[in-house]
């Protein structure tokens, strides 16, 4: 009983302490006003337009940014001392993820402005567009919430002045930049590549800039090595490296600089890659060899003995492996075609313990079927590696290209499946 009255009071008293809190926030006028504002609609048109209003300001700069790298490259000098204007920020901080005080004014009083102005100017296109589709300031506060994040984001900026110019997106990796599992939002992983490869990773919140226009990976520059550099993927994804800019392209060969019971000769090789693209591959008995085993094997080679250059050694080295959408489904066809596809499928457990690997960047890459000497389909292989391309360009780790659909639905699988 005398537990039952002690819940009781205490409770009572919880609910004198809120009432009296909430009467004190109601008798300061801002507060009240910033409460009238946020419960004026429906909490989720409140949130949702809060939303819209920041990536809209966030966009904004995400174009002026990329717009300012083309101006710095320009050879006009008038555009390049525009691009300057951001140019101070990564003199600021880095491509080796270092602040460099000698730049402290210049990105205070340049590119932090210049950020808050194009926040500011974006979100005010987004209420703008917000006002002309029918949402009426009677209905809704949308100009009020404007005018709530303008002071947000001005304090926000006010705080990264005072923290001369630090904040949770600038953050000095050593020795390279880790991986980074988000997919949609930016973190300070992703923001750390744009410093280190400025012509990519733009995008300031979102990466929707970097899908658009093909941002979202970091080719340039790289030394890059394949196998099966002589078949119809490979060549054509050669092709497709060198429009990219790829600094090198290292061929390795079958019988020349490897068998399937030696592998010393690729050592050397090895130790000078970035990229790593496995494009080989087998229909024939020693198809479990060809696709699954000597994968590994160089896979192996690769991560005991690369070797990072001064240019590039903040960003991890990638593997990429030409799978194939029989890998994924069951087993039917000839005996030949079953041998491939269990060969296929023997490297995806491999597969998906390189996905989480925090010591490289793995892309699996799963095609339908396309013209090669393996046999005929509908599509050719410069198409498959224009699509394989497309997603690497986007960021995509599980690259599907396909025109069954398959590789769609075997993402779930190839991620979350078990064998
Ligand atoms: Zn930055
Ligand atoms: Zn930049």
């Amino acid at each position: 009983m005398s537990f039952c009255t002690s819940t009781v009071s205490t409770s009572a008293m919880f609910n004198t302490a809120l009432q009296g809190t909430f009467e004190v926030f109601h008798s300061i006028q801002p507060l009240r006003h910033i409460y009238t504002i946020f419960t004026k609609s429906s909490p989720q048109v409140t949130v949702l337009y809060c939303f819209w209003l920041y990536f809209a300001g966030s966009f904004t700069f995400d174009i002026v940014h990329y717009l300012l790298h083309q101006c710095s490259k320009s050879s006009f000098k008038i555009l390049r001392s525009l691009g300057y204007l951001h140019q101070v920020h990564h003199f600021y901080f880095n491509s080796r993820l270092k602040f460099n005080e000698k730049y402290h004014w210049q990105n205070t009083c340049l590119e932090l402005p210049l950020e808050l102005a194009c926040q500011i100017c974006g979100a005010w296109l987004g209420w703008l567009i917000a006002h002309t589709v029918g949402f009426t300031e009677e209905e809704y506060p949308i100009w009020d919430l404007f005018v709530f994040l303008v002071v947000v984001q001005s304090v926000r900026v006010l705080v990264v002045i005072v923290e001369n110019g630090h904040d949770s997106h600038h953050i000095s990796y050593e020795p390279m930049v880790p991986k980074d599992n988000r997919w949609f939002l930016v973190g300070p992983q992703y923001h750390a590549l744009h410093h280190v490869d400025p012509n990519a990773y733009i995008g300031s919140t979102i990466r929707l800039f970097d899908w658009i226009l093909g941002t979202g990976s970091s080719l340039r520059s790289r030394r890059i090595t394949m196998t099966g550099s002589s078949g119809a993927f490979g060549q054509a994804m050669r092709n497709q490296l060198i429009a990219e800019g790829a600094k090198s392209i290292q061929e390795l060969k079958f019988r020349t600089d490897w068998t399937y019971d030696d592998y010393q000769s690729v050592v050397p090789i090895l130790i000078n890659t970035d990229i790593l693209i496995l494009a080989h591959g087998s229909n024939s008995d020693d198809s479990l060899k060809a696709n699954c085993e000597s994968m590994i094997e160089l896979i192996e080679i690769f991560k005991q003995n690369r070797k990072a250059k001064s240019a590039n050694d903040m960003l991890l080295p990638e593997v990429w492996y030409v799978g194939s959408e029989a890998e994924l489904h069951p087993l039917w066809g000839s005996p030949t075609m079953q041998s491939y596809s269990r060969s296929k499928r023997a490297f995806v457990p491999y597969a998906r313990h390189l996905y989480s690997d925090p010591s490289l960047l793995y892309r699996h890459i799963v095609p339908s079927s396309f013209n090669s000497s393996m046999g005929s389909a509908i599509v050719s292989a410069e198409w498959a590696a224009r699509v394989a391309m497309w997603w690497i360009k986007r960021g995509a780790r599980y690259v599907p290209v396909t025109y069954t659909g398959l590789a769609y639905i075997n993402y779930f699988k190839f991620r979350f499946g078990k064998d």
